[in-house]
């Protein structure tokens, strides 16, 4: 969705490759690659139908390009994960799979969730958390919860690092942790350009780097 979360797969891809088969070994891949403001502004407006014909048609141009599998590169476009599935004969890997089985490994069960407000407040992607994989998801007040989603799209989507912004995503964490969460989904693509592990204690979950990385190791098996 947003090119700057999109370099970041195409580079973890690669850089994935590269560590399990050496040498000069890269991903054989293919992007789909959309206008970020058109999205957005459908998004806003509401208009998931227009998006998920969107969406639909970029599965099927990748699969008649060859593609063997497919990734969304947002958490937010998973909302129309399951529309996209019945119009494509090739797996496409749900994000949200990826990451509640990272957070499985760890044995957590409380996990506080960050994303846009989409993300942090409609049930497609908490909903598949807590029915498929039995986690407890909190996500942030209200007013959090906004600063979190205009933070993304008024600032990382557009490649913007602010420190401001950084401490105020680390209050918003320390919150979800009094809150009881034993860990944080860093559950929009661009978040991880901002907060990082070494920012928190908590373990973070960057989706991003668990999703492309599950993109290859499912690929390679
Ligand atoms: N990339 C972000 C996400 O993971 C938000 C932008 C988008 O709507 O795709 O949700």
């Amino acid at each position: 969705m947003s090119w700057e979360s999109s370099l970041e797969y195409y580079r973890i891809i690669n850089q994935a490759v590269k560590k399990k088969l050496g040498g000069l070994h890269s991903a054989k891949s293919i992007l789909y690659s959309v206008d970020f403001e058109v999205i957005e502004k459908l998004q806003h407006q509401g208009d998931w139908e227009e998006l998920t014909k969107i969406m639909v048609e970029s599965a099927q141009r990748l699969e008649s390009a060859g593609a063997d599998m497919i990734v969304i590169c947002t958490n937010t476009m998973h909302k129309m994960a399951e529309d996209m599935e019945k119009h494509i004969n090739v797996p496409l890997l749900h994000i949200a799979d990826a990451t509640a089985l990272k957070i499985k490994d760890y044995g957590l069960k409380k996990i506080g969730l960050l994303g846009t407000k989409f993300t942090m407040e409609q049930d497609f992607y908490k909903g598949r958390l807590i029915n498929n994989y039995g986690l407890e998801v909190i996500v942030p007040d209200t007013k959090e919860r906004q600063i979190i989603h205009d933070i993304i799209y008024n600032e990382l989507c557009l490649g913007e690092i602010k420190e401001s912004s950084k401490i105020s995503y680390i209050k918003v964490i320390d919150n979800l942790e009094k809150n009881g969460a034993e860990g944080v989904i860093l559950g929009c693509t661009e978040i991880p350009l901002l907060i990082k592990q070494t920012d928190v204690k908590i373990p973070l979950f960057d989706t991003t780097k668990i999703h492309a990385e599950f993109a290859v190791d499912f690929s390679i098996k």
